[in-house]
């Protein structure tokens, strides 16, 4: 194939990263072109249509923060904003900054190959479109590449069958309709919540319940908008300063100098009050030592047997297998109650076992539930999956899956030995993952610009991670895991997906030693010229 297209950088994808690298790359006067496989801008927030999709951080917090005119222009309407606000901010950026000319939608990247000689990338499109580029940046989301369980019998359903992310774009009517939703993480919750009202019989399918908290949403009005915008600074600074990344951060006093009152006085206060603060804005010792956490454990156990009538369905709700916030915590709207409601029914997988779809339904424990349609709420082959779902080869016809099969290797998330010109925003083994994707992504995008600019001031044309450095934060990132309780959790964060042949043990994906320490590393790297790179000119 003769190719007729070349670009300085392809970016892969234009979600919420991929519009602000661009961004940031058009200021800076480059040559760029983003490839998109939707058919709009927004990335998550395009795909995910699910009823009950919403932040479940603050909206204030989740705006970018490069540009102080879009800061002030743009009102958010609740504090945690639903999805179709979040995608009309996204569009308003695209149309703000003059996006769409640079990126070619409805295409997705299918394979990429590193072509040695010639320092270039060949970029192949399910279009049948070859372009080349210098530097390959891929923004491809932390949760996109979806993973449903093989359920035999699927193919013989009658009734409408889809994942979470793929929500039929044209909608669905569920008045009147018997619905299963399989899985209980953030996304199940959401979506049992927002249509148990609608539906007509609506069945959950609970493999692992999950520790869930009040999202304690509200409507932020004119003034206090207002007095939003005039402190941006102070909130960006504080979203800074956390581990998270959000405007939650551990109290200073320790666990063990309060009495179990004031432990339980502060924990009241979060349980009523907005976002993670539950999670995040607690004792730092209930995340990193098991009494403390059970204490926690225990008290938001009480708080489901409050709300939820039936006391043998409140004690499947309550996890037994891990304590509270071990895993990454669920905000929910009305979701205990839902089970109050006489349409619902919480089916305990451990119990009665998902065996098989059949025409009409589903088979559990040996009993068939009639139903229309079936949700698999079941989760992302998180981090990794978007990646390597690409045919990525890099030097010497390395297969990016290849080179990851027993888990992926970076240097800080941004690049692969072997894959030179590279550059993944929020990668594996980032600290992105772990914390509040916006904030994580403009320190990629910034760290990302930044490295382009100094090979450029240099006269570099190839930059690749070297083995050493990989294999020294590879480390880094192993031993972050170790003093925290989430080490041993079998959930996304620790790459467990049993959805995904060969990996069903807990791996590391990520960087948990919180967003600043992670800014302080690779600006250290950045400051002494790009330290466990190679930088050459060929
Ligand atoms: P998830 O947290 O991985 O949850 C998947 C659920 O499906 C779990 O309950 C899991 O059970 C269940 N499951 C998986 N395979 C199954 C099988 N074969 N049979 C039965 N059950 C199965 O995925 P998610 O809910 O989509 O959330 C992923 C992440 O997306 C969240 O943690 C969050 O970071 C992000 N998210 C954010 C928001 C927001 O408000 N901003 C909303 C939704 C999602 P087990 O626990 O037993 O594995």
């Amino acid at each position: 194939m003769t190719t007729s297209e070349y670009h300085e950088f392809v970016v892969i994808g234009a979600g919420v990263g991929g519009l602000q690298q661009l961004t940031r790359l058009l200021q800076m006067g480059r040559d760029v072109l983003v490839i998109e496989a939707n058919a709009g801008v927004g990335g998550t927030w395009f795909q995910n249509r699910y009823p009950g999709c919403r932040f479940d951080s603050e909206s204030f917090t989740y705006g970018y923060s490069f540009s102080q005119e879009l800061l002030q222009e743009w009102d958010w309407s609740e504090m945690f904003a639903a999805r179709p606000e979040t995608l009309r901010y996204l569009e308003h950026v695209a149309d703000r900054f003059e996006l769409r000319p640079h990126i070619r939608f409805d295409t997705r990247v299918v394979a990429a190959r590193y072509d040695e000689p010639r320092n270039r990338w060949r970029v192949e499109t399910d279009a049948g479109d070859t372009v080349e580029c210098r530097f390959l940046i891929t923004a491809v989301g932390n949760l996109s590449a979806p993973t449903t369980p093989s359920l035999p019998g699927a193919d013989t359903f009658e009734g409408a069958m889809f994942h979470t992310r793929d929500w039929p774009h044209d909608g669905l009517d569920l008045e009147g309709a018997r619905v299963a939703v399989v899985g209980t993480g953030a996304t199940g919750i959401q979506v049992i919540s927002a249509i148990a009202a609608q539906v007509d019989r609506l069945t959950v399918l609970q493999r692992r319940p999950n520790w869930a908290a009040p999202l304690n949403n509200r409507p932020i009005g004119a003034d206090e908008m207002a007095e939003i915008k005039s402190r941006y600074d102070e909130i960006f600074a504080r979203c800074d300063a956390t581990p998270g990344g959000f405007v939650h951060g551990p109290v200073e006093e320790r666990f063990a100098d309060a009495d179990p009152a004031q432990r339980r006085a502060l924990w009241e206060r979060l349980y009523d009050a907005p976002g993670f603060g539950i999670w995040l804005g607690n004792y730092r010792e209930v995340l990193m030592d098991p009494e403390a956490n059970a204490e926690l454990s225990a008290f938001v156990a009480d708080k489901i047997r409050q709300r939820v009538d039936d006391p043998a369905t409140a004690e499947k709700l309550i996890p037994r297998d891990h304590g509270f916030g071990v895993q990454r915590l669920p905000l929910e709207t009305g979701y205990y109650e839902t089970y109050n409601r006489p349409n619902v029914e919480l089916v305990d997988l451990s119990e009665e076992p998902l065996e098989r779809a059949t025409p009409r339904g589903v088979v559990v424990g040996g009993r068939e539930i009639a139903l229309d349609v079936i949700v698999f709420a079941t989760g992302f082959d998180a981090i990794v999956g978007a990646l390597t779902r690409i045919d990525i080869v890099g030097r010497d016809g390395l297969a990016l899956r290849d080179a990851w099969r027993s888990g992926p290797r970076t240097a800080y998330g941004f690049a692969v030995p072997g894959f030179p010109n590279l550059l993944a925003l929020t990668g594996p083994l980032s600290a992105s993952g772990a914390t509040n994707f916006p904030r994580a992504i403009d320190t990629c995008v910034t760290w990302v610009s930044d490295l382009v600019q100094h090979m450029g001031d240099h006269g570099y044309t190839r930059i690749e991670a070297t083995a050493e450095a990989t294999d020294a934060w590879v480390h880094d990132v192993a031993h972050s895991h170790e003093r925290l309780l989430m080490r041993n959790a079998r959930s996304w964060f620790t790459g467990y997906n049993t959805n995904l042949r060969g990996t069903e043990k807990p791996r590391h994906l990520m960087y948990l030693g919180g967003a600043p320490r992670f800014r302080e590393r690779i600006d250290e790297v950045a400051r002494h010229g790009y330290e466990g790179f190679s930088l050459e000119r060929v």
